[in-house]
């Protein structure tokens, strides 16, 4: 990809489209623009376009392609699933089940329906970041009619039981979603042998477009429309195929998956080389996450007597591009609720700092990172009275 001015480590955010990506796209805006729906052969060409995308997209799950339906992202998906599985499926009961560390597209949405009259359950995970097998079991209900578990974390990149949660709902006949936004085009996935219902992607987190995404609805399952209007997406969801988007989505998905293998190896490899590195030379510090159940691509750290923000305005200055948590909860003084439900206080939540890595990081750069990371939080303690505090306290 370009050479840039930067180090750019925060691909949980958003990621570069990739250039084969933008190729694919650019006839669908000035040459090809026709509208899929109209009958003459200029536009009917499109909605061959569209049904080839379906089926690459749908290849890469081990689904079938009219169980992909395009979406404007991971938030309206993850609304899509929550809302319309509620309404539907209520006379059966108005119990949903998540967990505590889930994106806010599903945790808004939640506490949304509880305003509807639903009741949530948000489970707890353990200090990893793992949601308890037994809790879950403990929390079905009769009237359970949802459970929604992320894949992995956006923050802390600990990656699901799917397989386990899967086989739980489908014993207890509940619908099971899952915000796979993250893990999607990182990790392989089968939603047969998960036995998923209902799947989140998104396309601007795997080098695909932003603003277009898709959702994996398993046949069968009665879930109504989120968008009303025209009859596209099998009158699922309403309104012109965004042909550009879907095209885009379906290159940046495909080169994903044909990817992902050489590509997690080398993003471990840097991830580990980081992590190790900073564990080694910083003292005080926490990794967040589990150890090895975690994304290819996460980093992220707990500095003790550091606050994130600060941490992060000096990496910049560096031209290096991180996050204290998810892009959502950037500028709010709460910290992060992930870190929270994983047991940390709420002041060593603070010192948090998330390095999301690519594929065209390198080695080099995961030293430049290093050393400086190393060099800033010594400099941030020794302006902490926290900090000059404990030490004192610990020389005695
Ligand atoms: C980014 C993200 C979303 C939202 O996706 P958009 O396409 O930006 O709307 C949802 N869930 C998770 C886990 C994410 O990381």
């Amino acid at each position: 990809m370009q050479d840039r001015q930067f180090i750019y480590l925060d691909h949980a955010a958003t990621t570069a489209t990739r250039p084969e990506v933008v190729d694919a796209m650019l006839p669908y805006f000035t040459e090809n623009f026709g509208n899929p729906s109209s009958v003459y052969t200029f536009s009917q060409k499109n909605k061959a376009v569209i049904t080839r995308c379906r089926e690459t997209i749908a290849d890469t799950l081990s689904a079938k392609s009219n169980e992909i339906y395009f979406t404007a992202g991971g938030s309206e998906s993850d609304n899509w699933a929550l809302k319309a599985a509620a309404e539907s499926y209520a006379s059966k009961g108005k119990h949903i089940i998540t967990t505590k560390i889930e994106h806010h597209a599903i945790l808004h949405t939640a506490q949304y329906l509880e305003k509807q009259g639903y009741e949530v359950t948000y489970l707890d995970v353990d200090e990893n970041g793992i949601v308890k097998i037994d809790e879950l079991k403990k929390a079905i209900r009769p009237d359970t009619i949802l459970i929604s578990v992320m894949f992995a974390n956006n923050e802390i990149g600990s990656i699901e039981p799917i397989r386990e949660i899967g086989r739980i709902a489908k014993e207890h006949e509940i619908l099971f979603h899952t915000d796979a936004v993250q893990a999607y085009g990182q990790i392989p996935i089968d939603v047969n042998e998960y036995q998923i219902d209902m799947l989140s992607a998104s396309g601007h987190k795997i080098n695909g477009p932003k603003g277009i995404g898709f959702m994996y609805i398993r046949t069968g399952i009665q879930i109504g429309s989120f968008i009303h209007g025209g009859g596209q997406e099998r009158s699922r969801r309403a309104g012109t195929e965004n042909v550009p988007g879907i095209v885009g989505l379906a290159k940046a998905c495909e080169i994903a998956n044909q990817t992902m293998e050489e590509r997690a190896k080398k993003e471990i490899a840097m991830r580990d080389h980081l992590i190790d590195r900073i564990l080694q030379e910083v003292p005080y510090v926490r990794l967040n996450g589990h150890r090895t159940k975690r994304l290819p691509n996460n980093v992220n750290f707990c500095f003790q007597f550091v606050q994130g923000e600060s941490l992060l305005i000096m990496l910049d200055m560096v031209g290096i591009c991180a996050s204290s948590g998810s892009a959502c909860t950037s500028g709010s003084i709460d910290p992060s609720h992930v870190l929270l439900a994983i047991g940390l206080p709420s002041e060593v939540a603070h010192g948090s700092l998330r390095l999301t890595l690519g594929e065209e990081n390198t080695m080099e750069e995961m030293d430049y990172v290093a050393d400086h990371i190393k060099e800033m939080v010594e400099k941030l303690r020794t302006m902490s009275p926290l900090y000059e505090d404990f030490v004192k306290t610990h020389e005695e």
